[in-house]
C-alpha cells in the first residue's frame, strides 16, 4: 500500500506538478489503482479527474473515460498530451480515417487514457476492441446522467451495466457533482456499484455569502447589490434570453460592463463575450443558465440570480461558479411570487410526462424551502447534498441577520377562507383588495363588497399581503393554478390552517427592511 501511494504521489509531482494531494484524492487513488470500485461524489472544480488519471498510470493497460461531453474531451486530450501523457478519444467529431487511428493506437496498447462517447462505446465494434486490449479501469465521468432524477439524463448511460457484466474484472470509478440523494441511490443502482466504496467530498463552498431577498423592484435592488461590487467579475442569471437582453442593455446604460449571453445569440457574438468575461477584469456577464458550463475564471466575486433557479443543484452549480479563488464572494438570489407562479406554469406546461412533471415540482419545492427559510441557508444547502453542517454557518443572511418570525395563524385563515370565498379564481392583487376592503368596480360587480371576508384584513398593506401570499405559496398551503393566469388554490395541507389545528409562522419583511435602513443611517 504504502509503495503504491508513494508511486502516486511521485506521478503527482512528477507528470502533472502538484505539490500535494486535495482532499480524499488519495484515498481514491489508492483504492482504484488497486483495482477496487469507487463512486467518487465532489463538487465541480474538486479535482475529480486526477481520481482516475493517476490510477490510469499505475494500471497496466489503458483507461477508458467515458464522457458526454464531447468538447470537454478535447481539452482533456490536449492538457494530457501537454503533460506527456499518450491520450485520445473517439466521438461523432472524428473522421473516419482519424477514429481508425485511433482505434490502432488503442490496439497496439499506445495509450494510458481513451475518452469515449457513451454511444461510441457501446458499440459492438468498440467492445470487441476492449475485449482483445489491456483495459486499466473503467472512469465513468458525469455520473449523474444515469438518473431520470438528474437534469441531463442520458439513455445510453443506462446500458453501461454493461461494462461490468462483460468485463466484471476491470475496475469501475463513477465520478459526479450531483450528489443529492435520489441522485445517489440512482446512480449505485443503474451502474450496479452496491459494493463499490463511496467518497463523499464535502460540498461546503464556505467562501461564498449566501443571501435571498424579496422581490419588489429588481432592477433597483441589483443595482443596490452592484453598488458594492463595483469593478468586479460576476455574473446575473436571468431566466429567459429576452430578459439577459434587456438586463444587460439596461446595465450597461446604468456604467456598468455587461454583457449578454444566451443560447439564441450569433455564435462568434456569443464566443466573444465569453472570452472577454474570461480575460478581462470587472465584466458583469448577464446571462441564462446556458452560461457556465466547463468556465473557469477563479476570481468571478459574485453570482445574482433574477428569477429563481429550477432546481437546488441547479442553484449550487450555479452560484458555485462564484469564488474558485476562495476568497469572499457573493451569492444573491432576488425572488418574489411572480417567479413561483412562472415556475408553475413551466413545469404544467411542458411536454413532459406526468412522473417528470412531479419531479420537476418537488425540486421547486425544495428551492422555495430554501428561500423562505429562516434558518441557515448553508445547513439548508448542504443538507440537500445529504450532508450535515453541525452548526449555523455564521456566513449568510439568515445567520448575520437573523429574521423575526410572527405567529401568522389567524393572517394566513383570512387569506385562505379569502381565497375559498371567492371561488379559487383569483390571483394575489384581487385578493388583497377583497381582504383589505377596497371597493372597486370589478369587487363591486363580482358582489365580492359582500362577502364575509371583505375588509377583514385592512391591517396589513398591499406588500405585506404580498409577503403573506407568497409565503402561503412558498410552504405549500396555496398553490398557484397550472394555467398560468397567477390564481390561487387552497392545498391538502390548508386545510389544517383553516381548521385551526396548525399554526403558522411568518417571517417578518417588512419590519426587517425597516431594520436595515434604520441601521444605515444610525
Ligand atoms: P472537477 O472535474 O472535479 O471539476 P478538475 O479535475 O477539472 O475538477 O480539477 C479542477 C482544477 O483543480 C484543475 O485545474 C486541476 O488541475 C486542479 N487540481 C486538481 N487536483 C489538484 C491538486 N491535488 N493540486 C492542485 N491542483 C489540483
Ligand atoms: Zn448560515
Amino acid at each position: 500500500m504504502s509503495s503504491s501511494s508513494s508511486r502516486a504521489e511521485q506521478i503527482l509531482h512528477s507528470v502533472f506538478g502538484y505539490p500535494a494531494f486535495r482532499g480524499e484524492q488519495q484515498a481514491i487513488v489508492e483504492h482504484v489503482a488497486g483495482g477496487g470500485d469507487a463512486l467518487v461524489l465532489m463538487p465541480t472544480g474538486g479535482g475529480k479527474s486526477l481520481c482516475y488519471q493517476i490510477p490510469a498510470l499505475l494500471r497496466d493497460g489503458c483507461a477508458v473515460v467515458v464522457s458526454p461531453l464531447i468538447a470537454l474531451m478535447q481539452d482533456q486530450v490536449d492538457a494530457l498530451r501537454q503533460l506527456g501523457v499518450e491520450a485520445a478519444f473517439l466521438n461523432s467529431s472524428l473522421d473516419a480515417l482519424e477514429q481508425r487511428e485511433v482505434e490502432k493506437r488503442f490496439a497496439r496498447g499506445e495509450l494510458k487514457l481513451l475518452y469515449v462517447a457513451p454511444e461510441r462505446l457501446l458499440t459492438e465494434r468498440c467492445l470487441d476492441l476492449i475485449e482483445r486490449t489491456p483495459v486499466a479501469l473503467f472512469a465513468i465521468d458525469e455520473a449523474h446522467c444515469v438518473s431520470q432524477w438528474g437534469h441531463d439524463f442520458r439513455r445510453e448511460y443506462r446500458e453501461l451495466t454493461l461494462l461490468h457484466e462483460r468485463f466484471p474484472q476491470i475496475p469501475r470509478i463513477a465520478l459526479t457533482a450531483t450528489a443529492d440523494a435520489p441522485t445517489r441511490r440512482e446512480i449505485v443502482e443503474r451502474l450496479a456499484l452496491e459494493s463499490a466504496h463511496q467518497f463523499v467530498a464535502s460540498f461546503d463552498r464556505p467562501n461564498i455569502r449566501y443571501r435571498v431577498v424579496e422581490k419588489d423592484d429588481a432592477r433597483r435592488q441589483l443595482k443596490d447589490f452592484l453598488a458594492a461590487h463595483r469593478g468586479e467579475s460576476g455574473i446575473v442569471y436571468c431566466l429567459s434570453r429576452r430578459k439577459v437582453e434587456d438586463t444587460a442593455e439596461w446595465l450597461a446604460g446604468e456604467g456598468f460592463d455587461a454583457l449578454p449571453y444566451h443560447a439564441g445569440m450569433e455564435a462568434v457574438l456569443r464566443a466573444r463575450n465569453q472570452q472577454r468575461f474570461l480575460r478581462e477584469d470587472g465584466l458583469v456577464m448577464v446571462a441564462t443558465i446556458a452560461f457556465g458550463m466547463g468556465i473557469d475564471k477563479p476570481d468571478v466575486r459574485f453570482v445574482a440570480h433574477l428569477d429563481l433557479p429550477k432546481s437546488m443543484e441547479g442553484y449550487y452549480q450555479e452560484t458555485g461558479r462564484a469564488g474558485r479563488d476562495g476568497l469572499p464572494s457573493d451569492a444573491w438570489l432576488c425572488y418574489g411570487l411572480g417567479d413561483v407562479v412562472t415556475l408553475a406554469q413551466f413545469i404544467a406546461q411542458s411536454e413532459a410526462g406526468e412522473e417528470r412533471k412531479r419531479v420537476e415540482r418537488r425540486k421547486l419545492d425544495e428551492l422555495l424551502g430554501y428561500a423562505e427559510t429562516t434558518a441557515c441557508r448553508r445547513q439548508r444547502l448542504l443538507a440537500y447534498f445529504g450532508e450535515t453542517l453541525a452548526e449555523p454557518c455564521g456566513n449568510c443572511d439568515n445567520c448575520l441577520d437573523p429574521p423575526e418570525t410572527w405567529d401568522a395563524t389567524v393572517t394566513a385563515q383570512k387569506a385562505l377562507s379569502c381565497v375559498y370565498r371567492t371561488g379559487q379564481r383569483y390571483g394575489v392583487a384581487h385578493l388583497t383588495a377583497v381582504l383589505r376592503g377596497e371597493t372597486d368596480e370589478r369587487i363591486q360587480s363580482l358582489g365580492h363588497h359582500q362577502l364575509s371576508t371583505f375588509g377583514i384584513g385592512a391591517d396589513l398593506d398591499k406588500q405585506q399581503w404580498r409577503g403573506v401570499f407568497r409565503q402561503l405559496v412558498a410552504t405549500g398551503l396555496l398553490t398557484p393554478d397550472e394555467e398560468g393566469y397567477g390564481t390561487l388554490r387552497l392545498t391538502q395541507a390548508s386545510r389544517a390552517v383553516l381548521r385551526g389545528e396548525q399554526a403558522v409562522h411568518l417571517r417578518r419583511q417588512a419590519d426587517r427592511a425597516g431594520r436595515r435602513a434604520k441601521r444605515q443611517t444610525a
